[in-house]
């Protein structure tokens, strides 16, 4: 698909893949394998349960912290950590099913302090801030590098303060947002590759990671692994849960960058029809919003939205530009 249908189609797969990723993977989160080779044979079908007892197509604070995030770019009109703080805290109000020991003591610090940047810290190079980084890729396709690193740290170090972090997850939004404008899989290789060129510790062409944890690292090189061994939604997103620990979040990131890849058509229907409606409904909202606010959609220096303003400055409005008539 090509022109405006393939990106309307890559931009809603990479959130409907997230949401996929993330409801599959959850099942299997923390066993191992083996474990889940006794229990499934292969994992094949999106079944709910696991360690929190999910309905089937429930997703978790992966897919829900990339809509809190969502709903605070389109809110704001910008990556404004205040907001951003602010809809994390309403979220952890929401008593969510999951949450990360990271972002916990993010939003408490941010409930206690009204800081809304947690200090640098070995201790938060965890996959938590990478798995909801989609709404900033969509919102800044077209953007300079400098706004969407500058975009990314503010949703980042809310929560996660962290060079190792900043730097997978702004890997993460580069692959996406070269996928979503027709980028292929080689192209989204040489991305990856070219992390592991500039941190070492991103290498993923050794070992087979299996039972990756949530350090950012474990998690990266599973779903670089998974992503180039295969070519198709399908298959690199039965290839990383099976993988195990940290399964969601293998799902959740591997799910928003083979959706853009291979576009919501190549999601599979028995996946779709299981994911939980109304989730699903708001992916492809947001989506379409955060991509409508996009520098890319928005090519003139005049509409061009500024996502890493100063909060607190005056919301200017956005041309209300919808996508042309099919
Ligand atoms: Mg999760």
């Amino acid at each position: 698909m090509t022109g405006w249908d393939g990106l309307k189609s890559r931009s809603a797969g990479a959130y409907l893949g997230l949401a996929v990723g993330d409801a599959f993977g959850a099942s299997v989160e923390f066993l191992t394998p083996r474990e889940i080779r006794a229990q499934h044979g292969e994992l094949r079908d999106i079944i709910g349960g696991g360690w929190l007892g999910l309905r089937k197509g429930q997703v978790t604070d992966d897919t829900e912290m990339s809509l809190a995030l969502g709903r605070s770019i389109l809110g704001s009109g910008g990556v404004e950590p205040p907001s951003v703080a602010e809809a994390f805290r309403a979220w952890m109000r929401s008593k969510p099913v999951d949450m990360g020991n990271t972002v916990l003591r993010g939003i408490s610090r941010y409930r206690r302090t009204g800081e809304t940047q947690v200090p640098e810290s070995e201790q938060d190079a965890g996959n938590g801030a990478c798995m909801r980084c989609l709404p900033v890729a969509l919102a800044c396709l077209g953007a300079d590098e400098a706004v969407v690193a500058e975009a990314n740290r503010r949703q980042s170090h809310v929560t996660h303060h962290n060079k190792l972090g900043d730097l997978g997850t702004l890997t993460v939004i580069r692959m996406v947002q070269r996928a979503l404008l027709a980028g292929d899989r080689a192209e989204l290789k040489s991305l990856a590759d070219g992390l592991a060129t500039a941190e070492a510790r991103y290498r993923y062409d050794g070992k087979r990671m299996e039972n990756p944890s949530g350090y950012i690292v474990d998690t990266l090189r599973a779903v670089f692994q998974a992503l180039f061994a295969t070519d198709s939604f399908e298959s690199a997103l039965i290839d990383v849960a099976n993988r195990g620990g940290d399964s969601d979040t293998t799902g959740a990131i591997l799910g928003m960058i083979a959706g853009a890849l291979y576009g919501a058509d190549a999601i599979p229907e028995r996946w779709m029809s299981a994911l939980d409606q109304e989730i699903g409904q708001a992916c492809v909202e947001q989506a379409w919003a955060l991509l409508s606010l996009s520098p890319y959609m928005n090519p003139t220096a005049a509409d061009r939205p500024n996502f890493t303003r100063e909060p607190g400055k005056t919301r200017r409005n956005f041309p209300d530009r919808r996508w042309p008539a099919d």
